[in-house]
């Protein structure tokens, strides 16, 4: 199947049976987002979201995380990974994101990477969810899933960001991200895949490959 038949047809399935894919952190605003995207590094949202209403209340703002300490926030965050990192993170990105951006989440990629915490994927994630940019922010699953379908050989997470960017049209970049991730989170997930019950299956490349030769390769 040729490249671009491959796109079509994904991006015509998850249009039709995941129109409305979002980002499963709870906020209510860019400041709630930017701390649960920087809080989810190698955790999970579920985790992330049990932590978050109670860290919100007591730094509602950029201004509040400016004004603690990073042992203040540790006791809010500590039962997800890195707290130790995360909080010194927080405080820092809290400082600068009050006192340089006057508390405005900037839109623009390499000025949310002078963010504390805040690196490529991170800042990608932000500039797609709150401002809708044709950005795509490739974590573990956004890279495992689309090297799997066949939508890209790139071997590192900027390789497949821009395959993935040039190939995809303007408008459905930053939906592919949530669609990416949720089918890599509850169907092909990293270990077994559930191809048996996948319906991208026709157009997949490693089923493909996998009922040709009843091999699995690892991405
Ligand atoms: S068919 Fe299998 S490998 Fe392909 S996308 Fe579905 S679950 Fe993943």
């Amino acid at each position: 199947m040729l490249k671009k038949e491959r796109y079509k047809l994904i991006v015509d399935y998850f249009i039709k049976h995941n129109p409305s894919a979002e980002t499963e952190l709870h906020y209510n605003n860019p400041y709630q987002l930017l701390v649960a995207v920087i809080l989810s590094a190698q955790c999970t949202d579920k985790r992330v979201n049990m932590v978050t209403p109670a860290l919100f209340e007591r730094f509602p703002n950029a201004k509040a995380l400016s004004e603690t300490s990073a042992d203040i926030v540790f006791d809010y965050i500590k039962s997800i990974s890195y707290p130790n990192n995360k909080a010194k993170h927080l405080v820092a990105m809290g400082k600068i994101l009050h006192n340089e951006f006057k508390d405005v989440v900037p839109a623009d990629v390499s000025q949310l990477q002078r963010l504390p915490g805040v690196g490529r994927k991170t800042a990608n994630v932000i500039a797609s969810v709150v401002y809708n940019a044709p950005a795509m922010a490739v974590d573990t699953h956004v890279f495992r899933v689309s090297n799997r379908l066949g939508l890209t050989n790139g071997k590192t997470p900027l390789a497949v960001e821009k395959d993935l960017v040039k190939h995809l049209n303007k408008e459905v970049i930053a939906i592919a991200h949530h669609w990416l991730i949720l089918h890599g989170r509850y169907v092909c997930i990293a270990r077994n895949p559930k191809c048996s019950i996948c319906e991208l299956k026709p157009f997949c490349r490693y089923y493909e490959r996998l009922q040709k030769t009843n091999k699995f390769s690892e991405y």
